[in-house]
């Protein structure tokens, strides 16, 4: 007899039997109001019609094809859609499975386009689990203790976080350029320096929008000193944020962008797009997968994509994010033991603290479990763990925000 590891420690103790839109019917008969969505996966909600559609006509034309041997219908109408949406210039893309894979291609390709080895991260920062992602994730120890050396070449700046420093947004976008710039004259000089990488809102490391300020500090730093400026929007793109890219609220445009999670619903699959030029000092044989682009992820993308567009879903993101951030807010006036309270667009923080300001994850994962008493599931995160983040679907309604917001006000 075989039990699930205990590495897999749930969130909730919730077993799915089926999904609709916003909503988990648990086997135990109940219906919870999903503001995890798979961890920011399944944009669309769960089971979009559209989307299972898409997958189900797919399944029986051609499941897998492997990429390198033998190109498939959906992957070249991926590409063809992705155009529609990525920044100018960036006309190149190439396909893996998961966040992390895409995260270790655009390393390489950063590295392998300037022939420099070492990678500018940010503090809080999450980029995946393989040990090459590990190594660039500073979002908590739990990600990297115990499986050292870590891939070499990764230096940590720091990251503007105005809440934990105290400081107003300007201040601390000036204090954390300073830093970068101190890094780059200490630690790694720019011409050994490949690339920035950052997400446009922390997502593990507890939902902190990157300030737009920063994204255009990083940009002129870049440019100056032919560094490959890498946007990591695996959980804050696609619609995410109440624009189509998380960087899309700043100046800022990347060299290499990475996406994933959202892109297809929850089929996996993960790209990253970059110049022809930039692309093409990559060689074949030095990326890639077996399972890379998987024919039915890809339909499923497409259909993603398409139902984006039709449902205008980036503007809904946009309108039931405020009014999340607006009710959370509101309820923050009601419990001191809410430190903090932000986000941007669908992806909203709650910060616990106690009383002297110092981080209480106790109360936050008191909360997060008490949630799901009132039939809400949402999760927590940030590097001390005192942060609860809900997540719900792009196609959420007016109602079900309304409803979520009661049902987290009545579990803290
Ligand atoms: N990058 C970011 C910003 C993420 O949020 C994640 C996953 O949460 C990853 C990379 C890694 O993606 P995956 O879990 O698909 O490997």
């Amino acid at each position: 007899m075989a039990s699930l590891s205990p590495v897999l420690k749930q969130a909730t103790p919730v077993v799915v039997d089926h999904a609709f839109g916003s909503w988990i019917f648990g086997t135990d008969g109940e219906q919870y109001l999903d503001f995890t969505t798979g961890i920011g996966v399944t944009s669309t909600g769960h089971c979009h019609p559209k989307v299972v559609a898409a997958a189900r006509e797919q399944v029986g034309k051609i499941i897998h094809a492997q990429y390198t041997t033998v190109m498939h219908k959906p992957l070249l109408e991926l590409t063809e859609k992705l155009g529609e949406v990525l920044p100018a210039g960036l006309d190149s893309v190439f396909y893996a499975n998961s966040g992390s894979e895409a995260v270790e291609a655009a390393i390489r390709l950063a590295r392998m386009a300037t022939g420099r080895p070492n990678i500018v991260v940010f503090q809080g920062g999450f980029h995946g689990r393989t040990v090459a992602a590990a190594s660039l994730t500073t979002a908590g120890t739990k990600f990297s203790a115990g499986f050292a050396p870590l891939m070499a070449g990764v230096h940590m700046s720091a990251f503007p976080h105005a809440y934990r420093y105290g400081m107003d947004e300007a201040s601390a976008v000036a204090f954390a350029l300073r830093e970068l710039d101190y890094l780059l004259k200490t630690r790694t000089a720019p011409e050994d320096t490949a690339a920035f990488l950052i997400e446009p809102a922390l997502g593990d490391g507890g939902y902190i929008p990157t300030p737009p300020a920063f994204m255009d500090g990083l940009r002129d730093r870049a440019d100056r000193h032919g560094i490959k400026l890498i946007f990591d929007e695996v959980q804050a793109g696609v619609g995410r944020t109440g624009k189509f890219w998380g960087h899309q609220h700043s100046h800022a445009a990347p060299d290499i962008i990475i996406t994933a999670k959202g892109i297809a619903s929850g089929f996996p699959i993960s790209a990253i797009a970059a110049s022809t030029e930039t692309m093409s000092k990559a060689w074949p044989g030095s990326q890639g997968g077996t399972y890379g682009g998987n024919a039915v992820s890809a339909a499923a993308g497409v259909a993603t994509l398409e139902v984006i567009e039709e449902e205008g879903l980036v503007e809904n993101a946009r309108l039931r994010g405020n009014q999340m951030l607006a009710g959370l807010k509101e309820i923050q006036t009601r419990f001191p033991t809410i430190g903090n309270v932000r986000g941007i667009g669908l992806m909203a923080g709650i910060e616990f603290t106690a009383p002297d300001g110092t981080a209480d994850a106790a109360t936050a994962g008191a909360v997060q479990q008490a949630t799901v008493e009132q039939r809400l599931l949402t999760l927590t995160c940030g590097p001390e763990g005192n942060v609860v983040r809900l997540i719900p679907a792009l196609i959420v309604t007016e109602a079900e925000i309304a409803t979520g917001l009661e049902r987290f006000e009545a579990a803290v």
